[in-house]
Parts: structure tokens; C-alpha cells; sequence
């Protein structure tokens, strides 16, 4: 089928085919289809007012929320770039982003972050009678009321908390930036950006990922098939919508299917549990992270939860099988798997509805692209990917775009994998996690496996650190279970002989360490940069000592 122009259609045709149907739920409210098309377009004449102009980039600070979404699909509309940034990051990578970018505006859309809070006032965003710059006469304050309020939301001064009153949102817009530079404007959607997103910086810094509407559309209508959605799902929205995995794969994927998206900012068990028994959530989509703090509040279930669930979802980082295996049975029903990247609007293989499997494969190219292992004949390789999802570019880099997909359109992934007989792909590492220990191969997700396995581990990161005459050394970061805070030196020893007993000689960690909690993304997935620093000054503090 052919896809829309601007991923601003999904809701405009939803409301056109079903007005009344629900699209959102936010804090036990409903908004329909027709309620979020004529908010996109109030938003949209309001970011216009505003000074925003087609090829600007608008920068949204916000967690899951239907302000953000709104103000995500109004931007579309007017070939504005949305570039969304979780509320959760620092100060600091808030402003990094936003001189990278080079917004337009800077919108804050938060009622639960203090970091939001924080940013909007340094940035003087909603102050009382602060032009910042906007076109003369313009008051910042004014037009935030009613971009709010085209929105839907409330607008409330910086750091103002929701009362115990209805949905209201902690809204304010920053100052406008008339440095921003305006960028080409397509009308085909293979070629218009829509989104410009920040990948999560684990193998370094992060890059900004161009994405078009076609990009955002190809995956939107491909989850939604490949998923079985349909008008009646209730799809659990807990992923982040400012990574691309929650705005593609779930938000839009939900309502190009017409289905309706359970909003949550934050993930919580709670919540969850919930959403599952108030909500009668028919699919949940997450991260393996996810369904480990799922096992980890509830333990294993002798009976599978009462639930209207078709199906389970996981993505993002590596799915442990032996997590796999106790999700299923504590939810009775199968836990998929999906990989992607930023740089591939993220999907790139899945597993099949019609045939869950019992290892952690992740399953098939999706159907309208191509894959291909880069292998030296063993089958093992960097998988590379050509099709529809494959990004426009990186931001302001086009070395780095060069680098990363060749004259022919090929994305390198950066990461190695194989495949079975029947063809599902296997993610054995990524390239650059790699460690060369006396000469031998480690890849990190097969050591993380084996700690994994041990049952007072919650979970690990394994990382590479160089050490002297160019070895490298094999470092573990654990997060035990709670259960054994009391007694870290037994446990390290017991997780000593139970990678002893599993692993060659040359994979065992050299070093164990414990962390309460592995530093980890808004998506759950474990920052080991920060990691491997930390390890690499650990190792010199001891040269120093000795
Ligand atoms: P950066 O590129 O900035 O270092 P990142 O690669 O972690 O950060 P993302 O685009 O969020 O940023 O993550 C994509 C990566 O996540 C993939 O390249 C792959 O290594 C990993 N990944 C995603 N899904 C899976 C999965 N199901 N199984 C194993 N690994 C996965
Ligand atoms: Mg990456």
C-alpha cells in the first residue's frame, strides 16, 4: 500500500475514518482521534504564530505526554523538525543538544521532572513579560498559554506541580532563537526530515539521527502489521517517545492501526500492573530492563497473571534467555524480541507472531528491506541494512554519514551477528565491544549471559578496558538482587566459580564489581561508556598505589 506524504496524516486520516475513536489515554482521561487532529492543527498555527517557519527545528523537552505528542505531529505539519529530548537529561546535555540542533524554540512539555523544571527556567522560558527574543511585541508568556492550550495542556509557570486537580501539564515555551538556521524543505517525504533524534551515546557521543516521514511511516505501517494492531488494541506507552523506538515502532505504529496508546511517563511495576488489570492492555511493548524490574518486585509465578495480553514485546538491547523464559510465564503469553537502531527508524528484524521461539534469535529482516552479514566465511560478521528505514544522515556530520552507509545505501550496524538454519539473525555483539583478551575473542553479551544467569543477579555489564603492552581485560559490572546486599563478598565468590564453571579461562572477568544500580538510559540501556571509564580509572588508581 502506499504510504501518506507526512506522518501529520496518521491522525488526520484516523479522525477523517473515526472521529470519536480513542486514540491517547493520559491520566485516565481519553482523547479521540478528531480531539488529537484539531489539536495538531491548533498547535501548529500556533508554533506558526510563534515564528516558527518550515525547515526549523523545534526542540520538545518532555516526557511520554499527549502535549508532546501533539506538538510532535504539529511540527510535521508544517515541516518543522521535531527534535524531542527526554526530561531526564542534564542541564548540560540539554544544552548540547539544542546548540547542536540549533532550534527554533524550545518547548518544555512536563508536569513530573524537576531536571525539566530546571532547564526552563535557566533557559527564562515562561517568564513574565520576557520577549527572548521573539519577533517584536511577542510575549513569551502569552503564546505559551496558548500553545498550551491548543494542546490541551495548562500552562504553568516553571516548576509548578500539578495540583491534586485533573491532567494539567507543566508547560512553558522558551525563548525563540533567531540564529537558527532553516534547512531545506521537500514536499517528498522520502527526502523531508521529520525527527532529529540523539542516539543513547553507549559506544561514545551521541549523534544526531536525521529521520524523513517516510523513514517514520515505513516503520509505523510495518509494526503495525507485523503486530496484528487493530482499532480496539490497548498498546502500553511507557517507552520513552523522545528515543526512537517509543516514537516510531510504538506511538505511531499504534495509531496508524488506529489502536489506542496508554500513556506513562515513567515505568513503574505499579503502574504496569495497573494498566494491565484497569486498562486491560492488550499488547505491551519494552525493553528487556523493563521485565526485569517486572521479575525482580514479583518473582516467579507459579500461575501466569489474569491479563488481556495477545502478546509481549522486547527491544532495545540484548533479550537474556533466561529472562525470557520466566517473562513468559509470569505474563502466559510469548515475549518477542525486536532489534534495531536509531540510524534504521529503529526495526530491522523481529520475531514472528505466528512463531514465538524459545531462544533469544531476533528473528527476521522485516519485510521491504534487505540485510547482509559482512562475514569472512564463518557466517559471523557486521550485519549491514538497506531499505526504507535507513536514516537520512547523520546531523552536521557527513563524514560520519559517509562512514556509516556506503554509495550503494548500505548501513553498517556496528554490530556482529549470525543466522540459523531457517534464517532467523542472532546479535552476537557489537564491533566495537569487542575485546581481545591473550589474543582471544570476548564478546560482552555472552559473559553478561552467564552472569545473568545466576539467580541473585538482576543484571550485568561486561566491559574491555586496555591495560598494559596493548592487552585488553575483561570487566564485569553486577547489580545484585536486593536480597543479598548483606553479603557482597560471598557473592562475588559464588559468581567467580559460577563463571569458572562456564566460561573458557580467557572469558572470565578479571574483575567483579557491584553497583546498587548500572548507570542506564531513559530506555533502560546501560551506559557502559560511562562504565568503561569508571573501569579504566579504577585500574589506574591501582597502578598508582602500587
Ligand atoms: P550509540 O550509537 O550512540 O553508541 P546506541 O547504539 O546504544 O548508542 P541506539 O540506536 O539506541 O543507540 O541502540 C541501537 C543498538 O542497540 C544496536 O546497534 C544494538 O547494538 C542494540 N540492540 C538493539 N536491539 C537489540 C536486540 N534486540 N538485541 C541485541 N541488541 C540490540
Ligand atoms: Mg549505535
Amino acid at each position: 500500500a502506499s504510504l501518506p506524504a507526512r506522518i501529520s496524516d496518521i491522525p488526520r486520516l484516523r479522525a477523517e475514518a473515526a472521529p470519536d475513536a480513542p486514540a491517547l489515554s493520559e491520566d485516565g482521561r481519553i482523547v479521540t482521534y478528531g480531539e488529537l487532529a484539531a489539536a495538531m492543527d491548533a498547535a501548529a498555527a500556533r508554533l506558526r504564530a510563534l515564528g516558527v517557519r518550515a525547515g526549523d527545528r523545534v526542540m520538545i523537552v518532555g516526557e511520554n505526554s499527549v502535549a508532546q505528542i501533539t506538538l510532535i505531529f504539529a511540527c510535521a505539519a508544517i515541516d518543522a523538525w521535531a527534535v524531542n529530548v527526554n526530561a531526564r537529561l542534564s542541564e548540560r546535555e540539554v544544552d548540547q543538544f539544542r546548540d547542536h540542533s540549533g532550534a527554533r524554540l524550545l518547548v518544555y512539555t512536563d508536569a513530573v521532572s524537576s531536571e525539566a523544571a530546571g532547564h526552563a527556567r535557566r533557559h527564562g522560558a515562561g517568564v513574565a513579560g520576557r520577549t527572548g527574543g521573539a519577533s517584536p511585541g511577542t510575549d513569551t508568556r502569552s503564546t505559551s498559554h496558548e500553545l498550551a492550550e491548543a494542546c490541551g495542556a495548562e500552562c504553568l509557570s516553571p516548576g509548578a506541580r500539578r495540583g491534586g486537580a485533573p491532567a494539567v501539564e507543566a508547560w512553558t515555551a522558551g525563548p525563540l532563537s533567531q540564529a537558527a538556521v532553516q534547512e531545506p524543505v521537500f514536499a517528498d517525504g522520502a527526502r523531508q526530515a521529520a525527527a532529529l533524534i540523539y542516539t543513547t551515546g553507549t559506544t561514545g557521543l551521541s549523534k544526531g539521527v536525521m529521520l524523513s516521514h517516510r523513514n517514520l511511516l515505513f516503520i509505523a505501517a510495518v509494526s503495525s502489521a507485523l503486530r496484528g494492531l487493530a482499532p480496539g488494541d490497548r498498546v502500553y506507552g511507557v517507552l520513552p517517545i523522545s528515543h526512537v523506538y517509543g516514537l516510531a515502532s510504538v506511538m505511531l505504529g499504534t495509531l496508524y492501526a488506529g489502536a489506542c496508546l496508554y500513556l506513562q511517563p515513567r515505568f513503574s511495576v505499579e503502574a504496569l500492573l495497573r494498566a494491565l488489570r484497569h486498562d486491560r492492555l492488550t499488547i505491551v511493548q519494552g525493553v528487556p530492563a523493563m521485565y526485569a524490574r517486572l521479575l525482580e518486585t514479583l518473582g516467579g509465578a507459579e500461575t501466569p497473571l489474569a491479563t488481556d495480553l495477545r502478546f509481549a514485546y522486547a527491544g532495545g538491547s540484548p533479550l537474556d534467555p533466561l529472562l525470557k523464559r520466566q517473562v513468559e510465564k509470569l505474563l502466559g503469553q510469548p515475549l518477542h524480541n525486536g532489534y534495531g537502531m536509531t540510524e534504521s527508524s529503529p526495526t530491522i528484524s523481529q520475531t514472528r507472531l505466528d512463531a514465538p521461539r524459545d531462544d533469544t534469535s531476533v528473528g527476521y529482516a522485516i519485510p521491504g528491506i534487505e540485510v547482509r552479514i559482512d562475514d569472512g566465511g564463518d557466517g559471523v560478521g557486521e550485519l549491514l541494512v538497506r531499505g526504507p528505514n535507513v536514516m537520512l544522515g547523520y546531523y552536521k556530520e557527513p563524514a560520519l554519514t559517509a562512514a556509516a552507509i556506503d554509495a550503494d545505501g548500505w548501513l553498517r550496524t556496528g554490530d556482529v551477528a549470525r543466522r540459523d538454519g531457517d534464517g532467523a539473525l542472532f546479535i552476537v555483539g557489537r564491533a566495537k565491544e569487542l575485546i581481545i583478551h591473550s589474543g582471544f575473542n570476548v564478546y560482552p553479551l555472552e559473559v553478561e549471559t552467564v552472569l545473568n544467569a545466576h539467580p541473585d543477579v538482576v543484571q550485568s555489564a561486561v566491559v574491555g578496558i586496555g591495560v598494559a603492552n596493548g592487552e585488553e581485560e575483561v570487566i564485569a559490572f553486577v547489580e545484585p538482587h536486593p536480597r543479598r546486599k548483606g553479603d557482597a563478598a560471598e557473592l562475588l565468590e559464588e559468581l567467580r566459580a559460577h563463571a569458572a564453571s562456564r566460561l573458557a579461562h580467557y572469558k572470565c572477568p578479571a574483575r567483579i564489581i557491584m553497583m546498587e544500580a548500572l548507570p542506564a538510559a531513559a530506555t533502560g540501556k546501560i551506559l557502559k561508556g560511562r562504565l568503561r571509564q569508571m573501569a579504566q580509572e579504577m585500574a589506574q588508581d591501582q597502578i598508582t598505589e602500587n
